[in-house]
């Protein structure tokens, strides 16, 4: 069975890989299972640019595999698009996300329903044994609330309203999640291009 390694050490997003790629017919695996452990330097400009320098870094280690790398984060568009590629480092890495969630809120005090417009955006990268590189991107819509809100969810969740189910994505279970998520969107839309 080909090996399809995804370039993560995040338990979580090997969790949702694993759900899309059901019946896939390749063998999933994260970065650990293969064991490897690289230190990568995501110095990219966008989240396609990370994404690939991900999977090219792993499909340096791992040649004979197929590489899957991701790269997300929250857009908002009131902020000329921060945090964007730097959601995880926004304000520290290892700074609460409460503390990052309410600095947000913050910085949009007055800025009305209509101009609080944001996405998660996630690009997905792969790195074929042959060196062929792929790049799929997808986002989800929503606006920045005014409070944090729900007991589900990681990083923005909590601040992140999307129409589309009509509360936060902190609101709604992780199985829930992944039908309408960037990443989930995102992973399905890999899934196809690998099928073709
Ligand atoms: P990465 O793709 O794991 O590097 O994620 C980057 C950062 O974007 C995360 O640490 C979060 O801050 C943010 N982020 C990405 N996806 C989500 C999401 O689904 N919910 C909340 N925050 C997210």
């Amino acid at each position: 069975m080909e090996r399809l390694v995804f370039a993560t050490g995040n338990k979580g997003k090997m969790r949702e890989i694993r759900e899309i790629m059901e019946g896939s017919g390749y063998e999933i695996l994260s970065m650990k299972e293969a064991g490897i452990d690289p230190d990568i330097v995501e110095d990219g400009t966008t989240f396609e640019e990370n994404a690939l320098i991900k999977a090219r870094a792993v499909h340096e280690l791992l040649p004979d595999d197929i590489v899957l790398a991701d790269d997300s984060g929250l857009v908002v568009d009131a902020l000329n698009g921060e945090p964007g590629i730097y959601s995880a480092r926004y304000m520290g890495e290892d700074t609460p996300y409460t503390i990052k969630n309410n600095n947000i809120i913050k910085r949009l005090e007055g800025v009305p329903d209509e101009k609080r417009t944001a996405r998660f955006v996630c690009a997905i990268a792969a790195v074929f044994p042959d060196g062929t590189e792929k790049c799929v991107r997808e986002t989800v819509e929503g606006r920045i609330g005014y409070e944090e809100k729900g007991e589900f969810g990681f990083g923005y969740d909590p601040i992140f309203y999307c129409p589309e189910i009509g509360c936060c994505t902190g609101e709604i279970p992780e199985l829930e999640k992944n039908k309408i998520s960037h990443r989930g969107k995102a992973l399905r839309k890999m899934r196809t291009e690998l099928e073709k």
